[in-house]
């Protein structure tokens, strides 16, 4: 299939309008709005949950591994459970309520019933002494223990006495769910879409990310592409791992990918490149960030699950999208990252980055340099002749050794013209007059 011949289900129209929509902001903002309620965590009904309302617009598979799978060097942990969590004082007045807010409760807390003295509760409590109003997102996934979280200045107002509290969950053998659906496209290699699906009410981070994504496969599912998109829903860490164990030769089909996460706030864009730094994804983001407010940045073995990906036995080719960086927002992993931290337009135009990129991926046209082996000879070819001798032939000679160099089946004409600082339309010439020299190969 040559490169300027990708199918698309709408005769005329590009991939990216199929894509898009007037009202596509507002849904991904209902989506993440439905979803924010829902008591995630990497494990247990909250994630499954998810995923029933994420398949009501995505032909979303849910898997189900079980606790205990081997994972690489992991294992699928216990299934949490939770069904309440409160702190009552002497009253029986709930000062801390669960329902009230699910970040109250320390993610994965073992179960407890208790009365105790404020001073012992303490040593179970989370809060921000910066950030007084807010409540914290704590875990403790591989750490069993109990707690709950809370604003500072509630904590500060409660007078000393006994508390009743109640963490009401359970730590059982169950499963890890994820989900995961697969567009076929004309080639079996893969472009990856992944987020994590284990946060609980935090928009941001990541109702946004799910939201996005599940809105974007169920558009994708109709669309006839040049590449299979594997789009994937699952816990963060854990859920990555789990999947790059499972996934037999799927990972190695994987040729470009994106992990992305708070993709709702009003900042500027962020991306996080992959490992090797100079993948075509990274090209691509570089070149349809180019003129955003946008900050493109080296990889780092720290943030989501481009981490897993990257990781030297598989060296995957995938990049993490935001828009403000993770950890660099005072809302982050807050009681801060609410519905109004994100909106329609931010998500809107988080949404037409990831079609952009998807559309250069199916559209920019690459070649082969069918004679690789050191440079052919153009002058036997009448090449330099071709080029003639105007003011011009420097630079349409330069074009030429620039377009057989890159032409690797990687680099696509955009690449090469950015790297040779030309016109595209001088290297889409030059490639074409190489093509009919024998010398180019369309892919
Ligand atoms: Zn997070």
């Amino acid at each position: 299939m040559s490169g300027d011949s990708a199918a698309h289900s709408v005769p005329g129209a590009s991939l990216a309008a199929s894509l898009d929509s007037d009202g596509i902001g507002g849904a991904i903002y209902a989506l993440a709005a439905e979803l924010y309620p829902i008591c995630r965590s990497i494990t247990g009904g909250g994630v499954r949950e998810t995923l029933r309302i994420l398949s009501q617009h995505a032909p979303i598979v849910q898997h189900e591994v079980p606790t205990g799978t081997p994972v690489l060097d992991w294992t699928v942990p216990k299934e949490w459970v939770i069904r309440d969590a409160w702190i009552k004082n002497a009253a029986g007045e709930r000062v801390v309520d669960f329902q009230k807010h699910n970040l109250h409760v320390l993610n994965y807390s073992t179960p407890i019933r208790a009365t105790l003295p404020l001073a012992e509760l303490k040593k179970n409590i989370f809060t921000l002494p910066e950030q007084p109003d807010l409540i914290p997102y704590r875990t403790s996934y591989y750490n069993e223990r109990w707690g709950f979280c809370m604003a500072q200045r509630s904590l500060d107002a409660l007078p000393d006495g006994e508390y009743e509290v109640c963490v009401d969950s359970d730590l059982k053998d169950g499963s890890l769910t994820y989900g995961e659906f697969v567009h076929r496209g004309a080639s079996e290699e893969e472009v990856l879409l992944s987020v994590h699906t284990c946060h609980p009410s935090l928009a941001n981070d990541n109702c946004s990310g799910m939201a996005l994504l599940a809105l974007l496969a169920g558009r994708m599912a109709g669309l006839k592409t040049r590449y299979t998109y594997r789009f994937l829903f699952a816990p963060g860490t854990i859920g990555a791992i789990t999947w790059l164990a499972l996934s037999g030769d799927a990972a190695k089909r994987i040729k470009h990918g994106l992990v992305m996460s708070c993709v709702g706030d009003r900042g500027g864009f962020t991306y996080k490149r992959t490992k090797r730094g100079n993948a075509r994804i990274d090209r691509v983001m570089s070149r349809v960030l180019r003129g955003r407010d946008a900050n493109v940045i080296d990889f780092f073995p720290y943030g989501y699950d481009e981490r897993q990906y990257n990781s030297p036995g598989f060296d995957l080719d995938v990049g993490l999208f935001q828009r403000t960086q993770f950890a660099t927002f005072p809302e982050y992993h807050t009681s801060g990252d609410n519905l109004d931290f994100i909106d329609a337009a931010s998500l809107a135009e988080s949404y037409r980055v990831v079609v952009a990129v998807i559309e250069a991926l199916e559209t920019e046209r690459r070649y082969l340099n069918t004679s690789p082996h050191g440079e052919p000879q153009l002058g036997r070819r009448g090449l330099y002749a071709a080029i003639g001798g105007d003011k011009d032939s420097y630079a349409k000679s330069m074009a030429m050794l620039w377009v057989l160099n890159l032409s690797d089946g990687d680099h696509s004409l955009q690449d090469i013209a950015d790297r040779a600082g030309a016109e595209l339309a001088v290297i889409e010439e030059t490639a074409l007059l190489l093509e009919r020299a024998g010398l180019l190969k369309a892919l």
